[in-house]
């Protein structure tokens, strides 16, 4: 065999193994992050495409993808140091003093502004909680409720996603946002804008939290797509995977 034919071979041979070692990554990973079957076959099924789509969610801002649930906090005390005052535009909001991260306020106008001109105003009525509020408002439910509700109903302090500064909370904060005309635009159009319902009904022992219909994330356009073309629009599952994913390398 000469030498071309040989690092050929070689070549061959590595990427083999290579497609093998992350093959089985995939398959670990699937396990660990309790992916359903029925995605984990498509998944599988379609394994390069998959892999292309999660290289571009690992990249850029890591918060973006950051897994914020009941078992996962965020670092101690994390304070984004980006937050900007909302002031309105597309959207109303229910108070002065609420803030987002930069691009969560560029990405919220941008969302509001194309539900404007489908003629539905948005209304941002929470954003940014800090950990401090978080810790009251978690004393304050489990004073009220006990901890078995308070937990269906707010997070531990450190363990809201509303600490990241890319959550808003939309319109009345109560079930019947969800048939307003705005809760109904919203659950349609968000993800094209990199907006994404974190609790969605129906997936409470998945998420931990009751269905929110007016709570969503930012996330961007590329894990919406993510979470939209791979695990049925359940942003969890998709948080979950790249959790695992990014804990294995
Ligand atoms: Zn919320």
């Amino acid at each position: 065999m000469n030498k071309k034919k040989t690092l050929s071979a070689l070549c061959a041979v590595l990427s083999l193994c290579c497609y093998q070692v992350e093959a089985q990554n995939l398959e670990r990973v699937l396990r660990a992050a309790e992916i359903p079957p029925e995605y984990a076959r498509v998944i599988r099924s379609d394994g390069q495409a998959f892999m292309n789509d999660l290289q571009v969610c690992l990249s850029g801002d890591p918060y973006l993808r950051y897994l914020v649930d009941k078992q996962h906090g965020l670092p101690d005390r994390y304070e984004p140091d980006d937050l900007v005052e909302l002031r309105g535009g597309s959207y109303t909001i229910l108070e002065w003093g609420m803030y987002l991260r930069r691009s969560a306020a560029l990405a919220l106008e941008e969302l509001a502004a194309a539900a404007k001109a489908d003629g539905v105003t948005l209304m941002a009525s929470s954003a940014y909680r800090p950990y401090s509020h978080q810790e009251r408002t978690y004393a304050r439910n489990v004073r009220e409720m006990g901890q078995k509700e308070a937990s269906r109903v707010s997070a531990r302090p450190g363990h809201s996603q509303h600490q990241l500064g890319l959550v808003v909370d939309f319109g009345s904060i109560t079930d019947a946002f969800a048939d307003t005309r705005a809760g109904r635009w919203i659950l349609v159009n968000a993800s094209r804008f990199g907006w994404s319902l974190s609790f969605p009904q129906g997936y409470e022992n998945i998420t931990g939290y009751k269905w929110e219909s007016w709570h969503y994330r930012y996330v961007g356009r590329n894990l919406t797509y993510f979470i939209d073309t791979w695990f049925g629009g359940i942003q969890q599952y998709a948080l979950q995977f790249i959790h695992e994913w990014e804990q294995e390398r």
